[in-house]
């Protein structure tokens, strides 16, 4: 398929269900969203079919502070040479004039790419390596701002009763003071 589309200058532009990649959906919080999908498929000058792509997701991770779900962001933009044999996978890679940025070859079997686990490689390359709510947004944060609050309260408690030993211990002293002078 993408032979041909590169043929003929095709390109696609569709969204994507996130449930429908399996294996992007098992570093997700849950299989919610939706991957937009934009390709294009050209010919370089050498005659090699080259598909430039561009990916953004918005899904659900897990946040690694308090294990809720967080949004997340995906993109992720490619440019990928296809090679139907080895020894054309061998000569991309040693024409040395890729002068884009990132350029992947990918070997397809018998000019069949998979253009479904493309996409979805592509996206789980992009996945952050730790998912995290912004400070304001995220429980465990909360949590430890009233777990603050909470020791700040005990501070003052403790303060207090120091406040009250410390009026003791001047009231003795000044007692003792008073006894010496009778
Ligand atoms: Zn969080």
């Amino acid at each position: 398929m993408p032979r041909k589309l590169c043929n003929r200058n095709g390109s696609i532009n569709s969204t994507l269900p996130v449930a429908k990649l399996l294996r992007l959906s098992e570093f997700l919080h849950d299989n919610h969203g939706q991957a937009e999908v934009s390709l294009s498929f050209d010919k370089d000058d050498a005659g090699h079919c080259l598909i430039t792509g561009s990916l953004k997701a918005d899904v659900r991770m897990v946040c690694q502070r308090c294990l809720e779900a967080t949004d997340v962001k995906l993109a992720s933009d490619f440019a990928i040479k296809v090679a139907e044999t080895d020894k054309e996978a061998r000569d991309i890679a040693q024409s040395g004039i890729n002068t884009l940025e990132q350029l992947e070859v990918v070997r397809s079997e018998e000019g069949e790419l998979d253009l479904l686990s493309l996409i979805e490689d592509e996206l789980i390359m992009s996945l952050p390596i730790v998912a995290r709510h912004t400070d304001k947004d995220c429980s465990e944060t909360l949590t430890s701002l009233q777990e603050q609050a909470r020791q700040a309260g005990e501070n003052r408690t403790s303060g207090s009763i120091q406040g009250l030993e410390v009026l003791a211990e001047l009231k003795k002293a000044l007692k003792e003071e008073s006894d010496k002078q009778k």
